[in-house]
């Protein structure tokens, strides 16, 4: 028998490009070698290794962030949108939100568009989660 989920029935979001997931307290945004590469590329540095941005972390990089825990790349804005790592595209529907309801309606306090938009089905769901959990063993990171 399947798994039941508080989100069997999907859950909304659209994002509003309020930039509150990448401001405010510190938190840990991690690339593959892949992203790492075309976001180095793309900010015109000559290699991976001199991109003062990235921080070898786990199998891939962490994006540095200002002191006061703005990512790196957000100016009013984020600067590399169209190259946004897989982490910032699956954002909110990461494990830790989705552990429970409730975990879900603390993410919505921070994220005003959790419950705008298009309903995300329940597969729809799993499938970033899952990606979320390999994310985060290839980052060295327990969410
Ligand atoms: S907090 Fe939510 S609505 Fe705001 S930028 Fe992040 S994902 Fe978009």
């Amino acid at each position: 028998m399947n798994q039941r989920y508080f989100f069997d029935n999907g859950l909304r979001f659209a994002c509003q490009r309020c930039g509150a997931c990448c401001t405010g307290d510190p938190g840990l945004v991690w690339v593959d070698g892949a992203e790492a590469v075309a976001i180095a590329e793309f900010m015109n540095c000559a290699s991976v290794a001199s991109a003062e941005f990235l921080l070898p972390r786990g199998e891939g990089f962490a994006i540095r962030e200002h002191p006061d825990g703005r990512c790196w790349f957000y100016e009013e804005g984020c600067r590399i949108y169209a190259l946004r790592p897989m982490q910032c595209r699956i954002y909110p529907f990461w494990l830790v939100h989705l552990r429970s309801e409730q975990s879900w309606q603390e993410a919505a306090r921070q994220c005003p568009g959790i419950g705008q938009g298009r309903l995300y089905s329940r597969q729809e769901i799993l499938e970033r989660v899952a990606l979320d959990r390999r994310l985060c063993r290839m980052a060295d990171f327990t969410s």
